[in-house]
């Protein structure tokens, strides 16, 4: 895409009442925009990325058997008050609204009573079981802090995975098999270093859920953590855990956390209650075994922007980046300005998502730009590269510990675009 096409412009400032720095960077990069506290738009560039981290989530889903749905975001009340959540001292987050008929209406905070109530049309016997169906929807959640951008938002984008299963015994297997689904997914979008099992207060049925927890400054949870298993303990139910469930280790140390992820058995609770009931094999009614797995990838973008920027900007990790490379042009002349179209026409062919900075404007300006947006490697076409070469540089944390500057080199077409294809 030709940056002089893009819409949106990048700033020089984040709006004054924003605090957290995922919101500031991408605000200034022209990411997202803000409608209001906790509520963010998505443009082309935080769009592209948010799309690449639903994509890595769906492919691991349906790689479990998952089946995508879009369930509606108007839901109905009665549905709810077979479970007791339509009141607001079981859930304070609601937002409601009436219909013209005086009706009342909830606006998704969750899903399990819609999913619960809806799957009673598909599921009658053993031969029916198990499903997995998911989605990403949207959410509305009336929070009461949301001053940590894209991290808690009041409506934002959450993957949520129902599982239907037989009994208890079928149900664990699929359990084991989405954790493990979820060490990949946040490995693939670039927080598996820093992301790690948090025991958790349980679900309806079981002592314990998990957390996916990524160690974060920025992050509202705390957490003790096992250097040994890396694995974790959310504050929450330390008191009556002090050590790690895996080790036994004593020595925990205490860390700052995001939840970007989190698994719940739910047992019987909502099938029960909203009498989703199946045939087993010899003919005797049963409750459908449930459990739920959500992901925030507005959330999980959002730490990325945390852990990875530095004072100069957002530097996105590969896997969840725009593009993949951002091409700038510092055409002085008609024949550099040939030399970087014919690149970004390559490019283009060979389907390698680029950003061409084809603007008319000094080269302190593109590169700060390129700083701020994050794309983690430039490539840059000017008086001093010679024909058919490039001068190219990783976009790399600066002051983060991990990662350290890359120094510029100047590379041929053919090896830029071998480097950028993986092939
Ligand atoms: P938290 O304790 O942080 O409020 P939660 O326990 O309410 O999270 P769930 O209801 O289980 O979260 O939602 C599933 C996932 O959705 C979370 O793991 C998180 O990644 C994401 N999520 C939850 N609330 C928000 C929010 N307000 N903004 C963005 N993402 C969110
Ligand atoms: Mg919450």
């Amino acid at each position: 895409m030709k940056q002089s096409f893009l819409f949106t412009k990048t700033r020089r400032d984040a709006p004054t009442d924003e605090v957290s720095r995922n919101a500031k960077l991408l605000i200034r990069g022209g990411f997202i925009h803000k409608e209001m506290a906790g509520v963010y738009s998505y443009l082309p560039l935080g769009l592209r990325v948010l799309n690449k981290v639903v994509g890595i989530i769906r492919e691991e889903m349906n790689a479990l058997g998952g089946q995508e749905v879009y369930l509606s975001a108007l839901q109905d009340r009665e549905v709810w008050e077979k479970t007791g959540r339509w009141d607001e001292r079981a859930v304070d987050s609601w937002f409601k609204t009436e219909l013209k008929n005086g009706a009342e209406a909830g606006l998704a905070f969750t899903h399990e009573e819609p999913i619960t109530a809806m799957m009673r049309g598909h599921i009658s016997s053993y031969k029916d079981l198990p499903k997995y169906p998911y989605q990403f929807q949207v959410k509305f959640r009336n929070e009461t802090r949301a001053r940590s951008g894209l991290i808690r938002g009041r409506e934002f984008l959450m993957k949520d995975l129902y599982s239907f299963s037989r009994n208890e015994t079928e149900h664990q297997a699929f359990y084991e098999k989405i954790k493990q689904a979820y060490h990949t997914i946040f490995a693939r979008i670039g927080l598996g270093e820093k992301t790690v099992l948090t025991f958790a207060s349980g679900g309806s049925f079981s002592k314990y859920s998990h957390e996916f927890q990524t160690l974060c400054a920025a992050g509202e949870d705390t957490i003790h953590l096992c250097d040994k298993c890396r694995i974790a303990v959310n504050s929450e139910i330390i008191s009556e855990h002090t050590a790690c469930p895996q080790c036994g280790n004593e020595k925990l140390t205490q860390e700052k956390a995001v939840e970007v992820g989190n698994i719940f058995t739910l047992g019987t609770k909502f099938s029960d209650a909203l009498n989703l009931k199946y045939r087993n094999e010899v003919g005797k009614e049963t409750s459908v075994f449930m459990g739920s797995y959500g992901i925030g990838p507005g959330r999980a973008m959002g730490v990325a922007v945390e852990l990875f920027a530095d004072e100069k900007g957002i530097v996105w990790p590969k896997s969840i980046a725009p593009f993949a490379v951002h091409l700038i042009s510092l055409a002085s002349s008609t024949k550099v300005k040939k030399e970087a179209d014919a690149l970004y026409e390559k490019l283009q062919k060979e389907d390698i998502e680029v950003l061409y900075d084809d603007r008319d404007a000094r080269a302190g300006e593109k590169f700060a730009d390129a700083d701020l947006i994050g794309i983690p490697l430039r490539a840059v076409v000017s008086d001093k590269t010679p024909v058919g070469k490039v001068e190219i540089k990783a976009r790399l944390t600066v002051v983060g510990q991990e990662r350290t500057s890359d120094s510029a080199r100047i590379i041929s077409h053919a090896e830029l675009l071998k480097m950028v294809s993986g092939k």
